[in-house]
């Protein structure tokens, strides 16, 4: 099959592709609801074992669980991981003011892009190669998971343990606008500041009271000192709280921050700025938990090897494909920091991933079948 012949194909497949999608969206998954994520669950693990997987169910504990589908290869070489999610943002009742819908050659709903037009995409692509009776150049380990929009925490030593023995990873979340893939992403941290000072009557005894509050104010501060954008390097000081009525020397305060750097230096920098952080006021305690949940994704000459690898096959179908990295964080951060060279962003173009107008562009998925297609196919480990 070449490119040419691969996009001719999907292309008389797009009805399919959007009704798997239609199905998959239909089944409300949030990544914390065990029950409406066994449904889903249950549905993709039989679409791969129909489609001639090996079908391993690894136990999700509270949350949902993770599905893994072993096709095997022509050749007996190291598998290609190919990985996503199927848990969502959207909260279970979405569907009711944000039904399925196709209107403009776009379909809406919760879920649609980020990533279930991605796991459309790879059931299309499995379900061809069967459908030619040949299997993929090396054997394909789908892996997906249910909890990537919660920082992945019982997913991430499966991704981990499968991914240290494949060749690549190739993820299908969302494309970046107009296609491109990600061939960086950022470490994603998050942090809580706990501040303990001492309450006391504002008007009677002012001066018997620590207040938790300005701690917090000058430690926010001194947090704008760790930021270093032209590394980066990102602090968002999200949530704050404190105190709990206008005459009372506030005893608490907290404050919840996000953080991202592009680098693992920087993620040990950060971590040490946050383990140094001391009181300013005396007689006041502050408590930092917390830390980095994802790794940063490095553009690794490996990653780009792959994604030059990928742009030359991309131009059999057509496609000149970009790349680029993004402020966001995926499960492609894990393999990736592992050393295994991992291309993201292989899914749908389309946008609002986690908004209301959320949406992909159906004339797009047949293109990113081929393009996966050819890369299972195609692409030498580096
Ligand atoms: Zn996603």
């Amino acid at each position: 099959m070449n490119g040419p012949e691969w996009l001719t194909h999907f292309r008389s497949r797009q009805d399919a592709l959007a009704a798997d999608l239609e199905a998959m969206v239909n089944h409300e998954s949030p990544s914390r609801d065990r029950e409406a994520l066994a449904k889903l669950c249950v549905w993709v693990s039989q679409r791969l074992s129909q489609l001639g997987a090996t079908v391993e169910i690894y136990p999700g504990g509270t949350g949902g669980d993770h599905v893994l589908g072993r096709f095997g290869g022509r050749s007996a070489g190291p598998p290609a991981l190919v990985l996503g999610h199927y848990d969502t943002v959207w909260p279970l009742g979405t569907l009711e003011s944000m039904p399925f819908q196709v209107a403009e050659g776009r379909a809406c709903g919760p879920g649609v892009h980020d990533m279930k037009a991605g796991l459309a995409l790879i059931l299309a692509v499995m379900a061809a190669f069967r459908e030619f009776g040949h299997a993929p150049a090396r054997p394909v380990w789908v892996l997906i998971t249910s909890d990537e929009e919660i920082g992945s925490p019982g997913s991430r030593p499966v991704i981990e343990s499968l991914a240290s023995q494949c060749a690549m990873a190739l993820v299908l979340e969302p494309a970046l606008a107009g296609g491109g893939l990600k061939t960086a992403r950022k470490g994603v941290g998050r942090f809580r500041l706990e501040i303990t000072g001492r309450a006391a009557h504002a008007g009677v005894e002012p001066g018997a009271g620590r207040s938790a509050v300005v701690e917090l104010a000058r430690q926010i501060v001194a947090l704008g000192e760790i930021e270093d954008r032209s590394s980066g390097t990102t602090l968002n000081v999200g949530v704050v709280a404190g105190g709990t009525t206008t005459n009372v020397i506030p005893a608490h305060a907290w404050a919840e921050i996000d953080a991202r750097v592009a680098t693992t230096s920087e993620l040990e920098r950060v971590t040490r700025a946050f383990d140094a952080l001391r009181p300013v006021t005396s007689d006041v305690a502050i408590a930092v938990s917390g830390g980095f949940n994802r790794p940063p994704m490095e553009r690794t000459p490996a990653i780009a090897a792959l994604f030059e690898q990928a742009r030359i096959l991309g131009r059999e179908i057509g496609l000149e494909l970009a790349e680029g990295a993004t402020g966001g964080g995926s499960d492609g951060n894990f393999t990736a920091a592992l050393g295994v060279p991992t291309l993201d962003g292989l899914g749908a173009l389309g946008g609002g991933a986690h908004a209301t107008d959320e949406h992909v562009v159906l004339s797009s998925l047949p293109e990113r079948a081929a393009l996966l297609a050819l890369l299972i196919e195609g692409l030498k480990c580096p």
